[in-house]
Formats: C-alpha cells, sequence, structure tokens
C-alpha cells in the first residue's frame, strides 16, 4: 500500500480526483443532509451524513493517504476522536495506560467523563518504557501516548512502547497533533493507531474544529465508523472542505513554522530574563537525540518560563501585541497560551506540577510571520515583563482569573 510519491504530492493528491459530474478540480462541498436512492438498499455509498458525506469521505481518503493507510474516520473535534476510540476498544472494567503529560481535555476526558463509567486510566511518564511495561495490567486495552506533549513537549520513544505494548496484546495510539504526519509518521514506528486534532495543523488556519483517526487496521475502522454514526459526532461537510484545503499546504506550512520556531528558540535561550526554552531543535532540548532519530521537522510549538514566575508570565501574556493571547495552537497566527490557568486548568495542581507545568510555564505556537517580527514583540513584551509592576487592566484581570 506503499506510495510512490512524497508528502508534499500526497498531501495535494491523495486520495483526491476531479468532481465526476463537473471536473471541478476541489471535491464540493456536499452540504446535504441524505441522498436519494435508486431502490430499497440500492445508493451510491452514502445514505445519512451522521454515517457519511462526501466532502468528509475525500477528506478520509487524503488523510489516511498521508500515512499509507486506508481512509481515516474524521470527527467533529480531536476530542470527539478521542471519545470515539476508547469507548470503541474499552467497557466498563477496562483500563487506559496514557501519557503522564497530555492535553488537560485528554485528561479530563478519561479522569472526569470516562471514569464514571468504569474506564480507568494509569497516567504514566510514557518516556519511560519499563514504566508502561509495569503500568499495563490484564485489564489494559489501550496505551495512548501523546508526543511532543502537550505543553511541555515531552517526547515518547514510539518504537519502544509500540514493542511494548505488542508485547503485551495491547493496541497503542499516538497522538500525533503536534507533529502531525510531516513531522512523525506512528504507524511506520510500530502504532497503532495515529490520533489527531485537525484544528491545529491539518487545518491550520484558526477556522475549523476538527479530529481524525488513522489505521491500516480494517475491522478497527469498520467499528469506529459504527460508534461515529451511533454518537453521532462525524465532522460537518464545510469543516472537512476547509480541512481539505489546509492539508494542501500542510507539509509547506510545517517546515516554514519549524524554521521560525527554531529561530525563536534560539533567540529566547540567549535572552536574559528567560530561564528555560523547551524546543526539540534545540542542541539543550534534554531528549534531543530522541528528537532527531523520531522527528522530520520539529514543528511550531515550544515552551519557556521568564524569570519572576507566573506574575512575570502573566504579564508578557498582556503585553504581546502581534503574538495573541489563545487557546488554540498549531495555526498560522502566533498564539501564546498560559497553560496552568487555560488549557490545562482542569489537571489538579499537583499534578501539573509533577508533569512539569509549573504555573510561570509559557507555550509559543509560533506562527508565519516574519520571524524577526515576532521576536520583535517578544522583546517589547518580555522587556515589560520582567521590568513588573505595570498597572492592572481589565485584560490583565481576566488573564489573571483565567477567564
Ligand atoms: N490533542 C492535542 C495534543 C491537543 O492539543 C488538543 C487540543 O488542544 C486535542 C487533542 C483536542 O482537540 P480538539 O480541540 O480539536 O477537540
Amino acid at each position: 500500500m506503499s506510495s510512490p510519491h512524497g508528502i508534499a504530492t500526497r498531501a495535494l493528491h491523495a486520495g483526491l480526483s476531479p468532481d465526476p459530474t463537473t471536473g471541478a478540480i476541489l471535491t464540493p462541498i456536499f452540504q446535504s443532509t441524505t441522498y436519494v436512492q435508486e431502490g430499497v438498499g440500492i445508493h451510491k455509498g452514502h445514505t445519512y451524513s451522521r454515517a457519511s458525506n462526501p466532502t468528509v469521505s475525500a477528506l478520509e481518503a487524503n488523510l489516511g493517504g498521508l500515512e499509507d493507510a486506508p481512509p481515516a474516520v474524521c470527527f467533529a473535534t480531536g476530542l470527539a476522536a478521542i471519545h470515539a476510540l476508547v469507548i470503541t476498544l474499552l467497557k466498563a472494567g477496562d483500563h487506559v495506560v496514557c501519557s503522564d503529560v497530555v492535553y488537560g481535555g485528554t485528561h479530563r476526558l478519561l479522569r472526569q467523563v470516562l471514569a464514571p463509567f468504569g474506564v480507568q486510566s494509569s497516567f504514566v511518564d510514557t518516556a519511560d518504557a519499563a514504566a508502561v511495561a509495569r503500568a499495563i495490567t490484564p485489564a489494559t486495552k489501550l496505551v495512548f501516548i501523546e508526543t511532543p506533549a502537550n505543553p511541555t513537549l515531552k517526547l515518547t520513544d514510539v518504537a519502544a512502547i509500540a514493542g511494548v505494548a505488542k508485547g503485551a496484546g495491547v493496541p497503542l495510539a499516538v497522538d500525533n497533533t503536534f507533529l502531525t504526519p510531516v513531522g512523525l509518521r506512528p504507524l511506520d514506528l510500530g502504532a497503532d493507531i495515529s490520533v489527531y486534532s485537525t484544528t491545529k495543523y491539518i487545518e491550520g488556519h484558526n477556522a475549523t474544529v476538527g479530529g481524525s483517526l488513522v489505521t491500516r487496521d480494517e475491522r478497527l475502522l469498520e467499528r469506529l465508523r459504527f460508534i461515529r454514526k451511533s454518537v453521532g459526532s462525524i465532522q460537518a461537510p464545510f469543516d472537512a472542505w476547509l480541512t481539505l484545503k489546509g492539508v494542501k499546504t500542510l507539509p509547506l506550512r510545517l517546515r516554514q513554522h519549524s524554521e521560525n520556531a527554531q529561530r525563536v528558540a534560539e533567540w529566547l535561550e540567549r535572552r536574559p530574563g528567560v530561564t528555560r526554552v523547551l524546543y526539540p531543535g534545540l542542541e539543550s532540548f534534554p531528549q534531543r537525540e530522541l528528537a532527531k532519530k523520531q522527528h522530520g521537522v520539529h514543528a511550531g510549538i515550544l515552551a519557556f518560563e521568564v524569570t519572576g514566575g507566573v506574575e512575570a508570565g502573566r504579564r508578557l501574556m498582556e503585553a504581546v501585541e502581534l503574538c495573541s493571547l489563545a487557546e488554540n495552537l498549531g495555526a498560522a497566527e502566533t498564539l501564546i497560551t498560559h497553560p496552568a490557568t487555560m488549557t490545562h486548568s482542569d489537571i489538579p495542581r499537583e499534578e501539573r506540577e509533577a508533569a512539569g507545568i509549573s504555573d510561570g510555564l509559557v507555550r509559543l505556537s509560533v506562527g508565519l510571520e516574519d520571524p524577526k517580527d515576532i521576536i520583535a514583540d517578544l522583546e517589547r513584551a518580555l522587556a515589560i515583563a520582567t521590568a513588573g509592576g505595570r498597572e492592572s487592566t481589565p485584560r490583565r484581570e481576566a488573564v489573571i482569573a483565567g477567564r
């Protein structure tokens, strides 16, 4: 099934062909709930858009093609995809081994939504393969890793964990939202399922929310589509159409995001007042060797701490002008986030701190602006933040309150 084409060619063409009725080069938006049937049980592949939709199917063929896999299964959001995966593979009494550093919403889903239904989770340091092996019990039905992890960028060695999971007969899912198939190919490293919030780099323009699951296991694909139809979590056709547009430039964008992030990370590292910079492309990155071995590109997400702790971090976020204080990541615009009060606020403080998500940690999703302009904005904002003592403003109060 391996494609002879490179990733840039596949992003443009995999699974796609001109519309057979008009020749339109772009797959149309099939904004239709239902499809007229020629006779009872005789149809052209689609019956009702909660089960499938031609625009969504085109996106699915394209995303599967990027990973030498059959068509993906696309969802309304990334979390809807993770939810579908868990309820497809697990039932009450079963157990998930999950990375200790994951997107806060994944943690909330497992701990606060699925645990009351009897699905247990252990959050372990998946950078340590022996810890994963120890955490697997006879009830474990899924190992779920996120690499690089949101927001500390901690890496998990996918091939090592795939070996552990296979040895135990447990499927391995990799949340590959941060790197996309351009930066990391989980299925080629032995994982069973690649998980995406397409909201991030894949769509890439802050325009949609969406999710997808990619696997080469046809039986699992069928079960995932059944669950999606049954719970009603398919992606909307217009969002799928916009996501298809995003994928076309994904390889190009990801390379530029990576180049810009490298420049910003190197600059931050030299800047007085910045205590710690985490970016897999830096020589100082704690898992630099693994990053070199595992990644094509390192994408645009970095994290750093400023002297003056949480207050200085918050002043920084209030002072930026070109960068936007926002929850999303992986989009064209540079976004700055305070994980402790925003994306990871639902994780208890002790667990957050144990996972390295300090109150002073700032996450930066480096966008596609000229890097010199991003740096100039950060330079100005850091000068304000580390000088301290700015007057309070409504925006600052909102940030402090975590609104
Ligand atoms: N996985 C990761 C790594 C994320 O960062 C996010 C959202 O930030 C999600 C999953 C959830 O995706 P969505 O917001 O599309 O539901």
